[in-house]
């Protein structure tokens, strides 16, 4: 009988190995002065990057949200750096004093509680007047709750709108959805456990039975994503007592036949026929586009013309 137990230790210590290898490749590397946005977990710690760790262990400073919450997540992977609070109460004070030190020849990471910087957190002057001054602005890529629920949540992803959180008060939350509703596009939004019943309500009545999800704890261990109607899942999260993190998707309403031009379709087209077959392209885009295959196929005839003809 082979033993499992004994496999997983080789490949632990195989990864580990070369781990290791790439981290202190990374480590070599040089560090220019500049600014540096550097993803951190949304939950799971094991998804730092190692470029991440590489790139906090050796910056001359951090800016981050709430320091005592970073200092959590630095100690745990055993760095020491100067950290320094930069959240949307100091900003504006402090943004001279971080771009201070980039000219004095240090790189500045920025990091927020969790995830990507400037996604629905601070940070967007701070690049704006890095990239004036002339410094170099680099993106440490990494989780975002936007992209992980998105990508999980089984609604289209070729074209997205991420619109952050919604207002707070009713009125103006509607507003907004209103505004969004014709937008051809999967819609993301940030929402607070407290207010999620009454937002997931508004969306019920205002997107009908567009297909949605809600995404909560991602990467942790109560993890789950709940796919249904605004009203399905309206239900299911009925209560203001609710707890965690989530993240509101809600799918790009569906096109009226005679609303979709010929150009969008033929567009589309060329993009699939660059991955599919002539017949499994025109599904497909009869499919995203809710219109009749017979018209896809027939634009499909027209554009095979049209570049066999081309001299
Ligand atoms: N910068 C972060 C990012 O890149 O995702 C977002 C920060 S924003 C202040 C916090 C909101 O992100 C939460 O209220 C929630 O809507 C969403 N969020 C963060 N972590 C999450 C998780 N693990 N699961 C679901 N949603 C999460």
């Amino acid at each position: 009988m082979q033993d499992h137990r004994h496999d997983d230790q080789d490949a632990s210590g195989r990864l580990l190995q070369r781990a290791q290898t790439a981290l202190a490749g990374e480590m070599e590397r040089p560090l220019p002065a500049g600014l540096y946005l550097v993803a951190t977990p949304i939950g799971n710690l094991a998804d730092i990057s190692l470029r991440a760790l590489a790139v906090l262990a050796r910056a001359g400073l951090i800016a981050a949200e709430d320091t005592r919450h970073s200092r959590k997540l630095l100690s745990h992977f055993g760095i020491k750096a100067e950290l320094t609070p930069y959240h949307e109460h100091n900003a504006a004070k402090e943004r001279p004093r971080l771009l201070a030190r980039i000219r004095a020849g240090f790189a500045v990471a920025l990091i927020s509680d969790a995830g990507t910087p400037l996604i629905s957190d601070p940070g967007y002057k701070l690049v704006r007047e890095a990239l004036e001054a002339g410094f170099q602005v680099t993106s440490v890529p990494g989780p975002s709750a936007a992209l992980a629920a998105l990508t999980s949540a089984g609604l289209p992803t070729d074209t997205f709108l991420f619109a952050g959180f919604l207002p707070p008060k009713g009125g103006q939350r509607r507003k907004r959805l209103e505004e969004l509703k014709p937008v051809p596009a999967t819609l993301i939004f940030y929402e607070t456990a407290s207010r999620l019943a009454a937002t997931l309500a508004d969306m019920a009545e205002i997107y009908g039975a567009r297909e949605a999800a809600v995404a909560k704890e991602l990467t942790k261990l109560h993890e789950s994503v709940a796919r249904g109607t605004p009203a399905e899942l309206a239900m299911a999260f009925d209560s203001t007592e609710l707890k965690g993190e989530f993240v509101v998707l809600v799918g790009p309403p569906a096109p009226d036949e005679a609303e979709v031009g010929d150009e969008a379709i033929v567009a589309r087209l060329k993009q699939a026929l660059k991955q599919e077959s002539f017949r499994d392209a025109v599904r497909s885009v009869a499919e995203d586009f809710k219109v009749k295959r017979s018209r896809v196929y027939d634009l499909g005839l027209a554009l095979e013309r049209k570049d066999r003809d081309a001299p």
